[in-house]
């Protein structure tokens, strides 16, 4: 038994001080609170009559943990080797032409080696930004040909292995990828990307095998890469797919088959309460009517949405109409949970002209809790008697957090990634502040190799 005294936590009840949190087998045993602090609740949520024995043991000693300390966030959507983009993709005037090239030629340059290096440092970055789970978009399958390595896997397995080098849990959505565009077969790298059909995506796909770190999910690319007549071949007990991210898709759907693609994955059966749909940002009122019905998981990427020009999703009518808001970095133009969440607040106030579309403990749900649910981990993201025990401690006194309540609006409106001070996955230490340097070697280096 592991236990834990933390200064200031996020129940589900709301921040409260002074928590005593005991681990046994990575999971929280026990989450009490200290008969004195019932008045430091800071929402409505009433104390349950168990939580009100006291927590001390007489000789007990429980390592104290001073801080803000929420549950682990969920990054739903991440490409680990976009990482290798970033600032390289705004020179000049950081055009979508020069990021497309710029993207193909580091998917053209990796292997199982080098991808493992580039990921474990991705996830590291992850790590320490207080995520504690990552969803994997996968598609960099294959040899740069097309032709499948010895292990067909060997990219999934590179990706599995970083995971778990970086200490978080990784549920690797391997993505099927067929085609350049509707009616087009891949060309140049993206020849890596594709299995021919989706049958034989599912065929490599069920030789990957999951743990209890890891979770083998299912992605379609977008309905521009798989045909209409193969989507529902692709399944997964999780599936994500990229759902309208830009105009052009749309397009393209209504030109090809008269629907869009909201519709089209509404017809071969996707639409369900275990399917995520990224970005999501140009739909129809309709298509906003059907997700909601599904309850599907809406993730949006909003630091990379903006990245990209690719428009500002209807977040909070998702919201209304039965979707579930999470949160992911997508492309890794930025790795922060923290600013993610206080983007999709902020980009509704620009899109609105109003402010006051989201709580901050909505937001903090989006990261945490609903985030893990998507990714097929609904045991993670709560500080809670059963949960895996997650910690991530933010520094209350940082420059930027300093002043500003150490409750939720600290947490979406103040911190940022590095305000993060511990990590602990599983009841483990992951990351401590004092390893930030090193990550940031470890990154410069992988990436390094692959520019030179
Ligand atoms: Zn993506």
């Amino acid at each position: 038994v592991t236990a834990y005294r933390l200064e200031r936590a996020l129940l589900p009840q709301g921040v409260t001080d002074d928590v005593l949190v005991r681990v046994v087998d990575g999971r929280f045993s026990e989450v009490a609170v200290s008969p004195g602090t019932r008045g430091n609740l800071r929402m409505s949520g009433e104390i349950s009559p168990d939580n009100r024995q006291s927590p001390r043991v007489p000789g007990e000693t429980a390592t104290p943990i001073p801080g803000l300390t929420i549950p682990g966030l969920a990054n739903c959507h991440s490409h680990a080797f976009h990482r290798a983009l970033r600032g390289r993709t705004q020179r000049e005037r950081g055009t979508f032409w020069t990021w497309r090239e710029q993207m193909y030629a580091v998917a053209a340059r990796l292997d199982p080696d080098s991808y493992l290096e580039l990921a474990t440092a991705t996830y590291r970055e992850m790590v320490a930004a207080g995520i504690t789970s990552v969803g994997e978009f996968h598609y960099l399958h294959h040899q740069p040909d097309g032709t499948p390595y010895d292990d067909p896997n060997a990219m999934g397995h590179a990706l599995i292995e970083a995971a778990k080098q970086a200490g978080l849990r990784i549920t690797l959505l391997d993505t099927c990828y067929l085609a350049a565009g509707i009616g087009r077969p891949p060309e140049g790298v993206q020849r890596r990307f594709s299995d021919g059909t989706a049958k034989s995506w599912a065929e490599r796909v069920a030789e990957l095998k999951g743990d209890d770190h890891t979770r083998i999910g299912a992605a379609i690319h977008s309905v521009r890469a798989v045909p209409r007549d193969q989507l529902q071949d692709v399944t997964g007990d999780v599936l994500h797919v990229h759902l309208s991210e830009q105009r052009a898709e749309n397009d393209q759907a209504i030109n090809a088959y008269g629907v869009t693609p909201t519709q089209l994955l509404a017809e071969a059966g996707h639409l369900t309460d275990r399917t995520t749909v990224v970005h999501a940002t140009h739909l129809t009122d309709a298509d906003i009517r059907v997700l909601g019905e599904a309850r599907v998981y809406a993730d949006f990427c909003p630091t990379t949405e903006r990245d990209l020009g690719d428009g500002i999703g209807p977040s909070r009518r998702l919201h209304d109409a039965g979707a579930r808001l999470t949160l992911g970095s997508d492309s890794h133009a930025v790795i922060d949970l923290f600013e993610e969440m206080r983007a999709v607040e902020l980009d509704e106030r620009l899109a609105t002209e109003q402010r006051g579309h989201w709580s901050a403990s909505e937001l903090l749900a989006a990261a945490t809790h609903t985030g893990h649910a998507s990714l097929g981990w609904p045991d993670a993201g709560r500080i809670e008697v059963g949960q895996r025990a997650d910690l991530v401690t933010i520094d209350p006194a940082s420059t930027r957090t300093a002043g500003t309540g150490a409750d939720e609006q600290t947490a979406v409106y103040a911190a940022a990634a590095a305000d993060v001070t511990q990590v602990i996955v599983d009841g483990k230490i992951v990351f401590t502040e004092g390893q930030r340097r090193e990550i940031g070697r470890q990154l410069a280096t992988a990436i390094g190799k692959i520019w030179s």
